[in-house]
């Protein structure tokens, strides 16, 4: 075949494959394959160089002959032909290999090779090399495989590119990830905080801070839209006597149990239970008028009778408690919360004095 037409004919395939796209190492393995195809080479390879690690990579070959060389075989910067030329960027042909000092074999019975550099605007991007088992058999390709690897050039720089913008990519697509876990892990971590903050370690009804802050919202609330709000002091009638007599734990169950029977006593949204204390406990009850906080406190006063859990040192032998209630229309001022709690405190010392196990208000 014409010599010329088949120049023409590399660079136009060259130029074709270098449109298609393709990730680095597949694009070079078409331009290898192509290439000893179209001139009968029996060993084509390109190259590439990692600065960092200071070794060129072989990223494609194509071969008829036995060889040491793959896709992924490295060495460093200099050594060898390849080497000498990844690292000075000038081309070696080499008629016959015996006598090339810094020769390093690959392939049995390889006796020349020619190595060119492929530049992309002065930047070294790969380097093409044939070898072959005929002596000079690239004796006056240097021009041709020149022009080709300036054909090159472009597809592997953007290809590289490509490449690494892939990498780059999937770097952050982990980074996104990482930062889904780190959130949704926060998100957690703000909801245990936010439970641990308002909530009594216990019992698991409202704790004390809790519990002041929704009285303070409520009575501004309840301020604003003249409705009734209805407090009650729940104590647990000789409770000392219970902890003396059943134990400290035994104690604490029992407190787990009213609270529990408490909470389940009410149940509009807006009611609050909340461990006020030791064995006390106060409920909030927004837009609820007397009558129905007195219905509500005789309901969890009963209920929690109806428990029937054991006391060995009460007059009635189970655990009752007494429930102090006030109900407010708050005045628009604000003030006066001191003592709407004062008032069911002293409702509940009333129900204490007159016989316990009962509600007053
Ligand atoms: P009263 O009927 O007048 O309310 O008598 P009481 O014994 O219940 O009242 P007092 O205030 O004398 O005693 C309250 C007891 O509650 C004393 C304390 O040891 C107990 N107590 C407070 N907090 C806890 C707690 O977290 N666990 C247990 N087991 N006991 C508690
Ligand atoms: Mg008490
Ligand atoms: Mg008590």
């Amino acid at each position: 075949m014409d010599a010329r037409i088949a120049q023409l004919e590399i660079l136009n395939e060259v130029a074709r494959i270098a449109t298609l796209d393709l990730e680095l190492r597949p694009m070079l393995q078409r331009i290898t394959d192509a290439l000893a195809r179209k001139f009968d080479w029996e060993f084509v390879a390109l190259i590439t160089i990692d600065e960092k690690r200071e070794t060129f990579v072989c990223q494609a070959v194509t071969t008829a002959v036995a060889t040491d060389i793959h896709a992924g075989y490295m060495r460093s910067l200099g050594s060898g032909i390849v080497g000498q030329v990844a690292a000075t960027g000038k081309p070696v042909l080499v008629d016959d290999v015996r006598t090339f000092p810094n020769y390093i074999e690959t392939m049995e019975g390889a006796r020349s090779e020619l190595c060119v550099p492929v530049h992309h605007h002065g930047r070294l991007v790969a380097v093409l090399n044939l070898e072959s088992t005929r002596l000079a058999a690239f004796r006056n390709k240097l021009s041709l495989l020149e022009t080709v690897a300036d054909q090159l050039a472009g597809a592997i720089a953007s290809a590289q590119l490509i490449d690494a913008l892939r990498a780059t990519q999937s770097q952050l697509e982990q980074k996104t990830r990482d930062l889904e876990a780190a959130n949704e892990h926060l998100a957690t971590a703000i909801e245990t905080l936010h439970r641990i903050s308002t909530q009594d370690g216990l019992t698991g009804v409202a704790n004390r801070r809790h519990f002041d802050e929704t009285l303070a919202v409520e009575w501004r609330r309840a301020a604003r839209s003249r409705a009734a709000l209805s407090l009650l002091m729940i104590d647990i009638d000789y409770f000392k006597r219970f902890n003396d007599a059943s134990g400290h734990q035994a104690g604490d169950d029992c407190l787990r149990r009213v609270a529990r029977c408490v909470q389940d006593a009410v149940h509009r949204a807006a009611d609050l239970v909340a461990r006020y204390g030791g064995e006390e406990f106060a409920v909030l009850l927004p837009d609820t008028d007397a009558e129905r906080a007195i219905h509500v406190a005789e309901t969890i006063r009963s209920r929690v009778e109806s428990l029937n859990l054991e006391h060995p040192d009460a007059p009635c032998g189970h655990v009752t408690i007494s429930i102090g209630l006030a109900t407010a229309v708050p005045p628009r001022d604000g003030a006066n919360m001191g003592d709407f709690i004062r008032c069911a405190d002293s409702a509940l010392y009333d129900a204490k004095r007159t016989g316990r196990n009962k509600v007053a208000s």
